[in-house]
């Protein structure tokens, strides 16, 4: 590693701005989950309809200058500053990446129209986006086939004169049950017969489209969000040829690019998730008596609570190093960094956010505390954006191609 590799310090302005974040999450977000929980258990599952206080929040935080700091080219902050910025959202998962507009999948999506947006696609969708007037969804995964091998998406997009029309069923698209999703990128294959990676394309397909049909919400093990995860079949759905994000054939590489810095954000904002665990489970356990004194005295707890701390220091070191090394060298240098972090954090997540539910009892596996919730989600952050196996594998491929500092004498590579 060299120096500046090691240097892995906040600058300036990422400083100012954690502190701006951290005040706003103590006296607005915090405060806000209640109202935000009580909107949602009133509404029941089936009800998308935004908490009134997410806009509230949203307000605030653009007032503060919280606001698109997510995507380099508008915050002018290095991901290491988002880092930080990103784990301390991490804390009130529902309320505060939107509140400062850095929720997934709207900032994947920002990326990639930032990046391969033409000026009228960034005009229509991209500056409302950022205005946070609107909302979106990425439709990739596909309830037919296995969709962690994104090539064998089966979606067709034909091309009619001057329109394409696009044809499939999607799953786990992520965001389009919010009343103010507009758009979705559907990645389907414009040329079954090009080469593996050349048959996907992306399109830009308006959520109202003829053909767009939302067939249900999926639960994240038993709990429906708000923006919801739903299942969405296209049928027919004429868009025009300028629809076309990128260019025909480079959807595979788009894909990857959009989920170079959007996996690291997830991974951030977990440590913030694990951070929270850890600092219920130390209240929880200091405070609660059983046989005679504190359960933080009691059997393995002084040692989980130990374990807790080691793991997400080294969970953070990893991912500020991943950030670094996309400031310095790009995504793709960057890229066995971020699968490292992807399947370092939300396995340290989930290990913590279990400790800290078995501290609280029977509490923490209600909805009295938000563990069972957060537990959840990040179970399912090792599946979603590439499950731990498929980032295994690219660790391991690349470790055996590695050359050793020095080698055993006589061996054979
Ligand atoms: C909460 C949530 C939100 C999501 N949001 C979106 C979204 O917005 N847009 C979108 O398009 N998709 C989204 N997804 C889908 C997600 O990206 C896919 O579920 C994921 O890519 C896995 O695809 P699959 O479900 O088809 O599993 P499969 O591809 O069928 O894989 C199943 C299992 O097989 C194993 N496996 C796969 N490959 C290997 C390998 N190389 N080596 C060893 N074992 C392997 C793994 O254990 C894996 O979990 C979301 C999923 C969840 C749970």
């Amino acid at each position: 590693m060299t120096a500046p590799e090691r240097d892995l310090r906040l600058s300036e302005r990422g400083d100012e701005l954690r502190d701006e974040l951290l005040d706003f999450m103590r006296t607005h977000v915090m405060p806000a989950e209640a109202a935000y929980e009580q909107h949602r258990h009133a509404g029941g599952p089936d009800d998308h309809s935004v908490p009134p206080v997410v806009e509230e929040l949203k307000t605030e935080a653009r007032r503060r200058g919280l606001w698109n700091l997510f995507l380099p080219a508008e915050s002018g902050l290095s991901q290491l500053d988002y880092a930080a910025l990103a784990e301390i959202s991490g804390w009130s998962l529902h309320l505060a990446p939107e509140a400062i507009n850095g929720q997934a999948p709207d900032t994947g999506n920002m990326e990639l129209l930032h990046l391969f947006g033409t000026p009228e696609q960034k005009e229509q969708w991209l500056e409302p986006l950022l205005d946070g007037r609107i909302r979106s969804a990425f439709a990739m995964t596909e309830p037919a086939v296995a969709s962690s091998d994104a090539t064998n998406i089966q979606t067709t997009i034909e091309r009619d004169g001057t329109d394409y029309v696009i044809t499939g069923r999607k799953w786990w698209t992520s965001g389009a049950a919010d009343p103010r999703c507009r758009l979705l990128i559907v990645m389907g294959k414009t040329d079954p017969d090009a080469a593996t990676h050349r048959q996907q394309s992306m399109v830009l397909v308006p959520i109202d489209a003829p053909g767009v049909r939302v067939v249900r919400d999926l639960p994240v093990f038993g709990r429906h969000d708000q923006h919801g995860h739903v299942e969405v079949d296209l049928d027919h759905v004429r868009v025009p040829v300028t629809n076309l994000l990128g260019e025909e054939g480079g959807g595979f590489a788009a894909a990857q690019a959009r989920l170079g810095p959007g996996r690291i954000h997830h991974c951030m904002r977990a440590l913030g998730a694990a951070e929270r665990a850890l600092a219920m489970l130390v209240a929880r356990a200091e405070s609660r008596i059983a046989f005679g004194g504190p359960i933080a005295d009691l059997g393995a707890v002084p040692n989980e609570i130990a374990e807790s701390r080691i793991a997400i220091d080294q969970a953070r070191l990893l991912c500020q190093l991943a950030a670094r090394t996309i400031d310095l060298h790009g995504n793709k240098e960057a890229a066995t960094l971020v699968s490292m972090v992807k399947v370092t954090v939300p396995r340290v997540a989930c290990q913590v956010i279990d400790r800290a539910i078995q501290v609280h009892g029977g509490a923490g596996i209600s909805d009295d505390v938000p563990l069972a919730a957060m537990y959840g989600w990040h179970r399912a952050m090792r599946i979603f954006d590439g499950p731990d196996e498929v980032h295994l594998r690219t660790i391991a491929r690349r470790e055996r191609r590695r050359e050793p500092l020095l080698t055993e004498p006589g061996a054979v590579r």
